[in-house]
């Protein structure tokens, strides 16, 4: 009964907002509703010792009993998304669902949108609000046909509205919310490369930013490839200084309100980035309840 007045809410919002796109919402709406089946539940723990923790947090155990997470990694390009929603994924056992890899799997298929999503990304602007759900809903429907529940998502929702629209669908347990200094977002995007064949995400950047009036210095050491992708590196279309500059831009003006949004509702963990990944893995585990998972993970490995 939940379930379909959730769906009802969003599909009169969806098509209010725009009546010829509502089949495509429909198509998101069947998607995400039954999500419900578990082989690894999660539940945090409600003694999280952090200043910026949720209150969801403590109501989570309630909230999500009986299925695997869904979360939200929300941060600026460059922050580092894709490495931690990668690395939780591997540990909670639930898929990591990056729009941006969808928008550049959609854009290397020369399918019909490759050339419309070619301009709008190599530009720094944001794709329609139609075309990222078309593209989530038939990545959920394929993952739901594999068996896959639960999931963890990078750069969706990026506006209020597909905020508004997956509040709709779908109870989202958690919104991360990662934070790094300025100086390093710009320089680590620069940095980027990836493997051509595997996939890999690695960074040549090394970030070294110096204490200065009373602010502590922070170091982010380079991510080398291993030496089987090293000769196959190559790097984004949109990682350039100018598209950074406007994706940066476009962040704050679209998805510094999804922020409010999520932390008005008491869903937002706040976590500012300490340094690289030695430092920062760790602590982030630490802010979500989960060092024993790790262990027990590395214990059975
Ligand atoms: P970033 O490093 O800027 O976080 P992503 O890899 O997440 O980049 O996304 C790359 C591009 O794909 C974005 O600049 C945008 O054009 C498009 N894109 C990805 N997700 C969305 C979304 N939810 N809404 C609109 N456009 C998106």
């Amino acid at each position: 009964m939940a379930v379909v007045s959730r769906c009802s809410r969003a599909a009169t919002a969806a098509t209010t907002a725009n009546a010829t796109t509502a089949p495509t919402f429909a198509y998101l709406i069947r998607s995400l509703s039954p999500f419900s089946s578990s082989s690894s539940t999660f539940y945090p723990q409600n003694d999280l010792n952090n200043r910026n923790k949720p209150a969801v947090l403590g109501t989570l155990k309630r909230e999500s009993k009986g299925r695997n997470v869904q979360w939200v990694f929300l941060g600026c390009p460059g922050v580092g998304k894709g490495t931690y929603a990668s690395r939780l994924s591997n540990l909670l056992g639930v898929p990591h669902i990056s729009t941006g890899d969808l928008v550049r799997d959609e854009l290397a298929s020369s399918g019909p949108l490759s050339s419309q999503l070619k301009e709008i990304v190599t530009q720094g602007k944001l794709v329609s609000d139609e075309i990222i759900i078309d593209l989530l809903s038939k990545r959920l429907e394929a993952g739901e046909a594999k068996g896959e529940s639960g999931f963890i998502l990078d750069g969706f929702p990026r506006t209020v509205r597909q905020a508004e629209i997956l509040e709709g669908v779908t109870d989202i347990d958690l919104v991360i919310n990662l934070k790094l200094r300025e100086e390093a977002l710009l320089a680590k995007c620069l940095g980027r490369r990836i493997c051509s064949e595997c996939g890999g995400n690695y960074n040549v950047a090394c970030i070294d930013i110096k204490a200065e009036n009373g602010r502590p210095g922070m170091y982010m050491a380079p991510l080398p490839p291993p030496p089987q992708c090293a000769s196959k590196l190559i790097t984004r279309p949109d990682d350039t200084e100018e598209v950074v500059k406007q994706r940066l831009r476009i962040y704050q003006a679209m998805t510094r309100p999804v922020e409010d949004f999520y932390r008005s509702r008491g869903k937002l963990l706040e976590f500012d980035l300490p340094g690289g990944i030695p430092e920062s893995w760790p602590k982030l585990l630490c802010a979500l309840n989960l060092e024993d998972r790790e262990d027990k993970q590395s214990a059975a490995a």
